[in-house]
């Protein structure tokens, strides 16, 4: 089995990373950073955002796992003291995988039919590049409303416990395939009128947002910050492709929930 390591980059995780390259390498596993069977960050969910970045062309051949050098994470839930327990279960392959939806975002210029596509395993937000973000929203090929406050999030459900939840949307379990768009600050008033709860979309259920009022917007893809230009419209739905973590323990998704966000 090809294995690759990504570090956050600080010295704990950095001698991490050189701890289980040692431990892997002396089970027979090979170092391989361009395709790897599985990919291990460390760091943060940060970390991990970037590690999936980094290997979204390969999300079928890829599974990930996250050590986390902070505080507990979403993805990142091994600790440093469990890195030997965590070597002995990857060099006991095959080890078994859960696979989760991710976000397919199209996004479509005005110019010639060009469209640029991007996976988000979080989710992706979008807000004007300046004032307030005015655009209609579609799904399944109706008009649903006009959207103008401060910006739209459109989450996974494994993002659904990150932005999404600071919008006040709903925690999705992630074996439901789905994506929810949650309101950034809607403005509700005689005139303007947007549904204002959270709304969760599923399979093949597609949202298309077009421009009312301007065309160059500022699109987040996890992590990722880009200016777009001149759009005509962006397209999200669940992806064909699927995100694959190894499951090496049980680690319930509701228990992790209460961990994070409510102690024990
Ligand atoms: P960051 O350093 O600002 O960290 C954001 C925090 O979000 C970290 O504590 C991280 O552990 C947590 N997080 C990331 N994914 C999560 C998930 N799926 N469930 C629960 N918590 C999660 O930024 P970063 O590390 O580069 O991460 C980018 C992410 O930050 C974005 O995908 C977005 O979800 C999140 N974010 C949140 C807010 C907010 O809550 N108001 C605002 C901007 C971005």
């Amino acid at each position: 089995m090809k294995f690759a390591i990504i570090s956050k980059g600080d010295a704990t995780s950095d001698k991490i990373k050189r701890q289980i390259t040692h431990y892997l390498t002396e089970f027979d596993l090979v170092y391989d950073e361009k395709k790897p069977d599985i990919v291990i960050s460390i760091g943060g969910d940060g970390t991990l955002l970037y590690a999936f970045h980094q290997y979204v062309d390969r999300l079928a051949e890829t599974a990930f796992v996250g050590v986390h050098t902070g505080h507990l994470g979403f993805y990142a839930d091994w600790t440093p003291d469990e890195v030997e327990k965590l070597v002995i279960h990857l060099a006991k392959t095959p080890f078994q995988v859960v696979q989760y939806p991710v976000l397919e975002v199209i996004v479509r210029f005005n110019d010639g039919g060009r469209e640029k596509r991007y996976l988000a395993l979080n989710e992706c937000t979008i807000k004007a590049t300046e004032g307030s973000l005015v655009v209609d929203v579609f799904i399944k090929g109706d008009k649903f409303e006009t959207f103008r406050g401060d910006g739209l999030c459109i989450s996974t459900p494994t993002g659904s416990t990150a932005y999404n939840k600071a919008l006040n949307g709903a925690i999705l379990h992630p074996s439901l395939s789905a994506i929810q768009i949650a309101e950034m600050a809607s403005i509700n008033n005689r005139v303007f009128r947007t549904i204002g709860s959270p709304l969760v979309l599923p399979e093949h259920h597609t949202c298309v947002i077009k421009p009312v009022n301007d065309v160059d917007y500022n699109i987040t893809i996890d992590h990722l910050f880009l200016v777009h230009k001149d759009v005509k419209s962006i397209q999200y739905r669940v992806a064909e492709e699927r995100v694959r973590f190894a499951r090496l323990r049980p680690f319930p998704f509701w228990v992790r929930v209460r961990q994070s966000f409510i102690g024990d």
